[in-house]
């Protein structure tokens, strides 16, 4: 949307530069309401404002102000902005704001690339290997983004991630292309929660990525609420140079765990966990979180003994590891109780399941006599479940 508003309060955006670092990495920065903002990549990336308007628009709408973009933007992106706009003040009420850009004076973006691939963002977890399955024959490269489920000082947690997706992506015979970016450490992204933002996160990455990708697809979740990658707002991020699609976007979550049963590349590399509750352990998913147990009783329950040697998962008895988890919190107790009506969920594993249920249960009427360390987690588990259940991070 090209505008103005005489009284607009605007939060102003510096020109994207780009700049080889002595790594020999590529970095594209900016900064945006003072703030500096970086995505990295061992290739060239695009220096244009899309990348930054697309994860900033939201937050500054949240905030009833006007990003100023420096240089022209593509008409097409400002075009679908506008439908961007008016579903995120339908869903969330972000009734204001929007962008301020010079006019276009000649076609930007000429540029495009001759070689626009198709990329994926893949994590290692359900939704996307569920969508590399599914869409191996138009996939070109396979893209992570460092920062996102993660942090970037986690150097440990970075290293062992590249390893596990590098294996991944070899294995399926596709390029993995790694992208670092402080977008979620930026004072002004925060503004909003994960839940809200993290589809302008894919979007932007994919802008950054768009010398060489002409088509992004992000993988749908379960849930069709209304969300940052939903697939009715995805596209909406769309410019010229650049597609963005949503694949699956509701398809239930034991749909694609079949796919997943029958990919050997996915049960060797399953990469579920964010929490990590065994800090130090060398396993990519801590196998004892909320989440961790529930995927592998998922998997038992579609395959019995399927999960006994998962190679991303801790080698220790899954009855043993369910019975060490204290509770599990009171949004995710249908997903559990679903788990105990299948029958074939072996026995000692269902007799698990109803009991971490009836003292979760307890728990949760209890709340005044829960022990200071069960508070603990569960706003832990609160905060981790609100900033990570989307598709671009561990699914
Ligand atoms: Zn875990």
């Amino acid at each position: 949307m090209n505008c103005s508003h005489p009284r607009a309060r605007t939060i102003v955006m510096s020109v994207p530069t780009l700049q080889q670092l002595a790594s020999g990495e590529w970095q594209l920065s900016c900064a945006i309401g003072g703030h500096h903002v970086f995505f990295r990549a061992e290739m060239p990336l695009y220096a244009g404002p899309e990348p930054f308007l697309s994860a900033f628009l939201l937050p500054t709408m949240a905030m009833r102000r006007y990003l100023t973009s420096p240089v022209p933007v593509c008409e097409t992106w400002l075009r679908n902005s506008r439908a961007l706009r008016a579903r995120a003040a339908d869903w969330w009420g972000f009734s204001s704001g929007g962008i301020l850009a010079p006019e276009v004076q000649a076609p930007p973006h000429a540029d495009v690339g001759t070689e626009a691939h198709t990329g994926l963002f893949f994590s290692g977890g359900v939704d996307a290997f569920h969508s590399l399955s599914a869409c191996r024959p138009r996939i070109d490269k396979l893209i992570f983004i460092e920062g996102a489920d993660t942090t970037l000082s986690d150097t440990t947690r970075r290293e062992q991630d590249r390893r596990l997706l590098q294996s991944a992506a070899a294995a399926a015979g596709l390029d993995l292309v790694i992208i670092a970016t402080n977008l979620r450490e930026h004072p002004l992204f925060r503004r909003i929660g994960w839940w809200e933002a993290h589809g302008g996160a894919l979007a932007a990455t994919a802008h950054a990525l768009s010398m060489s990708l002409g088509a992004a697809i992000i993988s749908g979740s379960v849930s069709m609420q209304p969300h940052g990658s939903h697939p009715d707002l995805i596209p909406t991020y769309s410019s010229r140079r650049l597609r963005l699609d949503v694949y699956a976007g509701g398809v239930p979550r034991w749909e694609k765990l079949r796919t997943i049963l029958a990919d050997p590349i996915a049960l060797q590399h399953l990469r579920v966990c964010w929490v990590h509750q065994t800090d130090g352990d060398n396993a990519m998913n801590c196998g004892v979180c909320e989440k961790c147990l529930r995927t592998l009783l998922q998997l038992e329950c579609l395959e019995s003994g399927v999960t006994h040697g998962l190679p991303t998962f801790p080698a220790d008895r899954l009855d043993e590891r369910l019975r060490r988890l204290k509770w599990i919190p009171p949004h995710v107790a249908p997903l559990w109780r679903h788990i105990a009506g299948q029958t074939s969920l072996p026995p000692s594993l269902r007799r698990q399941v109803c009991q971490l249920l009836k003292r979760s249960e307890r728990i949760r009427r209890s709340p005044l006599r829960m022990p200071p360390f069960l508070m603990d987690r569960y706003r832990h588990l609160r905060a981790a479940w609100s900033l990570h259940r989307h598709p671009g991070s561990a699914g």
